[in-house]
């Protein structure tokens, strides 16, 4: 049996759209006073884009953090007092600060997003407190309209932008055995695929478009087909404090490869993708051209820490992962993903 439920949005996709297209769309909301969410990060560039806004901009939230600390929610919700829509302009740290306004508020949020994590089509938020990261899932917070433009990626730096990459990657080689998936996440789980590993191995304007669109198809992917066992694994290290992007990107090639031998429908679908007859060694080739680490270890994670992950992970992984992902098998996966082999 299949369940498969659409989620509604708007996206505009295009280089240059974030210029050309952003007032018309805020427009298209009926908003009259929008809140701004952006670091200060690309600040003059934040102002540009918001320029022809002109007084419809009615406030501006900065204090963006990483998993968004409750406080950090606390301050943007007060900030959008009077506000009648939320306009976040960045990476999934803005967007997730833009969702926990709107989780509470239920104002409509347009996302122009900076990075390629996916939020902005997930209706899933995230708080953190005390190093205790919490999730849920809410229609109020799934973006309303998503403006996708290249040029606001090409510009990450190379690291970061190929982390990133991954992290989409992730969000679509697991949908193909997350528990929610259907014969729809699975064909735009493949594509997504192919437009991230074509994005990986370009450069430019041209593979920031490539990887963006992938990350757009990814996420949607992952918004229906839902966490598997590598998006527990990877929540379980964020809370430990691992960086979000470079986690995903060090854990798939493992998670994978652990997976592989019961998944023979996404082998075959990763393998058209990629090209390849191995997408294990595929996507491990791809993976070591960018320069993401082998292992966790390299991350700052203690092997101290390792049966800690094991233990939180086993409470929470899916039953009906393809292959056994009992404590014996998730401490076997944890150590080689931790070694780096
Ligand atoms: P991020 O938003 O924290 O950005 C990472 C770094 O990149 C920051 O320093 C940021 O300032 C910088 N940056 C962003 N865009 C840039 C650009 N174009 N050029 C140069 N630098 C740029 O990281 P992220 O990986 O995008 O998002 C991670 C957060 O999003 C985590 O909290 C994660 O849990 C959340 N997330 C949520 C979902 C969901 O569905 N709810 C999905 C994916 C990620």
């Amino acid at each position: 049996m299949h369940t498969y439920e659409a989620l509604p949005g708007r996206v505009v996709f295009g280089a240059g759209v974030a210029r050309t297209e952003l007032a018309a769309e805020v427009d298209r909301l009926g908003a009259r006073a929008v809140l701004l969410i952006a670091s200060t990060r690309d600040a003059e560039r934040v102002r540009a884009l918001a320029a022809p806004l002109g007084d419809r901009v009615a406030a501006t939230f900065t204090d963006v953090r990483e998993h968004v600390p409750v406080a950090t929610a606390e301050a943007a919700r007060a900030a959008a007092a009077g506000a009648d829509a939320v306009l976040a302009i960045g990476g999934g740290s803005t967007i997730g600060a833009a969702k926990a306004v709107a989780l509470t508020t239920r104002l409509p949020v347009l996302a122009v997003p900076t990075t390629y994590a996916g939020s902005e089509v997930t209706p899933i938020w995230g708080l953190s407190e005390d190093g205790v990261k919490t999730t849920g899932v809410d229609l109020a917070v799934l973006p309303r309209t998503v403006v996708y433009d290249p040029e606001l990626t090409v510009s990450l730096p190379e690291g970061l932008a190929a982390a990133s990459a991954l992290n989409a990657m992730a969000h679509c080689v697991e949908a193909f055995w997350a528990p929610r998936r259907n014969p729809v996440s699975s064909v735009i789980a493949e594509e997504a695929v192919r437009s991230l590993a074509a994005g990986l191995s370009g450069s430019g304007l041209a593979a920031a478009t490539d990887l963006l669109r992938g990350a757009w198809l990814a996420g949607t992917a992952f918004a229906v087909a839902g966490s598997g066992l590598h998006h527990k694994l990877a929540h379980v290290l964020g809370g430990l404090g691992l960086p979000h992007a470079r986690t995903h990107a060090v854990l798939l090639p493992h998670v994978l490869a652990f997976t592989a031998p019961g998944a023979p429908e996404a082998v075959e679908r990763l393998g058209r993708a990629l090209g390849t007859a191995d997408p294990v060694a595929g996507l491990r080739a791809l993976v070591a051209g960018t320069g993401v680490p082998g292992g966790l270890r390299a991350l700052g994670l203690r092997a101290d820490q390792l049966a800690t992950v094991v233990e939180r992970t086993a409470a929470v992984v899916p039953p009906d992962h393809p292959v056994p992902a009992g404590r014996a098998e998730l401490t076997a996966l944890v150590e080689t993903a931790w070694e780096g082999e």
